[in-house]
């Protein structure tokens, strides 16, 4: 069932992915080698907290119904997503870690994620995360009314291709709104012109989950942590957008990232 959203609607949805945007930037300051991914996690959900809002991936079922534990996913190097924070898991120079966030304020759900470099990382690495971030937008350029479903995959599909990159499968986009996961699925692959035709008021979060190497995964044990198979490095970055006429409307934001960042955004 696809949920069409009123400008009200959509107003509320940018007021809790902006949160989710500010989440990661209080993150994105205490990213460097010797921080656990369990000492970012603390610090995410106290904030979403703070400001009123509910951390939306904590107690989330997976395929066996066991709740996930934590407020932000954080997938380091080989881990594409789904990855649990921990006191163990400790950041070193060179690594790459995505993390997503979620949150629920106001009846509404907002959902993004960005991928940070730790420290000095390798050029090639680097590449991967630039092209990554490139294709999401050239994703988000093609959510507008009148195009397909199809043709937001073909662009980040293409992309990805022409550098020699693997695209998960089994893991997509998806609508959003008062739930986190909505229909319809948006595939990080796809034919142009084919699919659902893109109406104004569809809101979905787009999310190209890249590898470096080949793009078959496998699950670790604890029933989460998603990891590549050849445990080359994989990115992932998220936008929730609102598909609107002439350019789609971006909700969630990594401008308060990046103000942090500085000259070390992606
Ligand atoms: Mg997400
Ligand atoms: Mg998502």
């Amino acid at each position: 069932m696809i949920f069409l959203k009123t400008e009200d609607e959509i107003e509320l949805l940018r007021q809790s992915n902006l949160l989710v945007g500010k989440t990661l930037a209080e993150v994105a300051k205490l990213i460097k080698p010797g921080v656990t991914t369990g000492e970012l996690d603390k610090v995410a959900e106290e904030f979403i907290r703070d400001n009123g809002a509910v951390p939306t991936f904590k107690g989330f079922p997976n395929q066996y119904g066991d709740p996930f534990p934590c407020s932000l996913c954080t997938s380091v190097n080989e881990q594409v997503v789904h990855g649990i924070p921990g006191k163990d898991v400790v950041l070193k120079d060179g690594d790459i870690i995505s993390i997503d966030c979620g949150v629920y304020m106001n009846g509404f759900c907002g959902d993004s994620a960005y991928t940070f470099c730790v420290g000095e990382v390798k050029e090639d690495v680097l590449n991967l995360l630039k092209v990554t971030k490139e294709a999401l937008y050239l994703g988000i350029q093609n959510a507008i009314q009148g195009k397909r479903l199809g043709d937001i995959g073909y662009a980040i599909q293409q992309h990805c291709k022409s550098h020699s990159y693997g695209i998960l499968r089994e893991f997509v986009g998806h609508g959003i709104g008062k739930d986190m996961h909505e229909d319809p699925q948006v595939p990080n692959y796809g034919k142009r012109g084919t699919g659902m035709l893109l109406k104004k008021g569809l809101c979905i979060a787009i999310e190209p989950m890249i590898t470096q190497g080949d793009r078959r995964i496998v699950m670790e044990r604890d029933g989460w942590t998603v990891r590549t198979r050849d445990r080359k490095f994989a990115a992932h970055f998220e936008h929730t957008v609102a598909v609107n006429t002439g350019k789609a409307d971006i909700l969630s934001s990594f401008e308060f990232i990046e103000a942090v960042l500085g000259d070390k955004s992606v």
